[in-house]
């Protein structure tokens, strides 16, 4: 999997963060500071669910940077709150900001980047039988996942709807990603097919659903979750101002285990990817073949004594994703 390459922004920010940490640790005699997962994001409210569980709304100082749903934070719980004892009568204050695996940002309007989700495990690119799935698509968006550094799992939903003239072209697009390491799972909500194999594969991990509208996503999030969660991410986005706003994020946890993190804005996440170095990263196929072309600078398109043209000759690769890579890089120099 590819590293995850810190922007100095990032390395700053991180180091600063690490510093408030410090300072709160040596207060930590002060029995009003607990650590917290963030569970839901508006705008400046935050709700914070602490390790016993209970949820509290906190605010959060400006000079802490980006704090997205699925954040470590430090919280400090406010005094005059203390003596509630009803957890959604509490106020707290987000201190500082842990460490984390990775940060999905979406760029909307205007150019400022806006964090959607943090500590992503695994991304579920989710595609359907029914409208077909876009291979190049999901091309972009393992690229996005690999350099994310989280898992990723294909879901292709719609099961229900193959058929004599669609299944042939569904069990080969499966098998392309198999053949690479992914996990791939055919899913429908309408017939229950897959459900048990795609809730093992969400244990244990933080995970997002991706992939074009229409293709099952609200469907299979709602079909995972029990009334309750739905209920306490209803609850949790309410008290941001925002009900209807697609800003919202919820984390969410699982009955067997594992949480997702979910929100319009991270289920039509685009993915963007913005240079060589992170395209070549995404291939994760073609990294055994690094270093093995005649030419430095290969383009794997038409030069003599290329490892990619001759593992494509021997079929060892999938002519598909070596496309798919063939034309992120064009796109790129468009
Ligand atoms: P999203 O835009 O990706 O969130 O997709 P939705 O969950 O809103 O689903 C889009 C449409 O596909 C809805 O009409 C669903 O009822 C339908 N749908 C979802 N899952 C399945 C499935 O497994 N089989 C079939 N036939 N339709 C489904
Ligand atoms: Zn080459």
């Amino acid at each position: 999997m590819a590293k995850r390459r810190l922007t100095e922004q990032q390395k700053r920010r991180i180091s600063s963060n690490k510093q408030n940490l410090t300072e709160t640790d040596n207060h930590n005699s002060d029995n009003n500071i607990f650590d917290g997962l963030v569970v839901s994001h508006h705008g400046r409210k935050l709700v914070v669910e602490t390790e016993d569980k209970k949820q509290i709304s906190c605010k959060f100082r400006q000079n802490l940077g980006d704090i997205a749903c699925g954040d470590n934070v430090v919280i400090q719980l406010d005094k005059k709150s203390l003596t509630s004892q009803q957890a959604d009568k509490q106020q707290a204050v987000v201190i500082a900001v842990k460490d984390r695996r990775n940060l999905l940002e979406k760029t909307g309007f205007g150019d400022k980047a806006k964090a959607v989700a943090a500590n992503i495990g695994q991304v579920a690119i989710v595609c359907s039988v029914e409208p077909e799935p876009n291979p190049y698509l999901i091309d972009r968006y393992l690229v996005a996942t690999e350099n994310l550094g989280a898992n990723a799992l294909i879901i292709i939903n719609k099961a229900d709807l193959i058929n004599d003239e669609n299944e042939e072209a569904i069990n080969k697009l499966k098998e392309i990603y198999e053949k690479i390491g992914y996990k791939a799972l055919l899913t429908s909500i309408k017939k229950n097919i897959g459900t048990e194999a795609l809730k093992s594969a969400l244990i244990d991990t933080t995970s997002i659903f991706v992939g074009l509208s229409g293709v099952g996503k609200s469907s299979l999030v709602k079909m995972l979750l029990p009334e309750s969660e739905i209920r306490i991410g209803e609850v949790s986005a309410a008290s941001g101002e925002g009900k209807h706003t697609t800003t919202v994020s919820s984390l969410y946890h699982l009955p067997d285990g594992g949480s997702i993190i979910d929100s319009p804005g991270v289920r039509d996440f685009t993915p963007c990817n913005r240079n060589k170095e992170n395209i070549v990263n995404g291939f994760i196929e073609l990294e055994h073949y690094r270093g093995f072309c005649k030419f430095a600078n290969c383009t794997h398109t038409t030069e003599p004594g290329c490892a990619i043209i001759e593992a494509l000759k021997n079929d060892e690769l999938s002519q598909q994703r070596v496309n798919s890579f063939r034309k992120m890089i064009e796109d790129l120099n468009d």
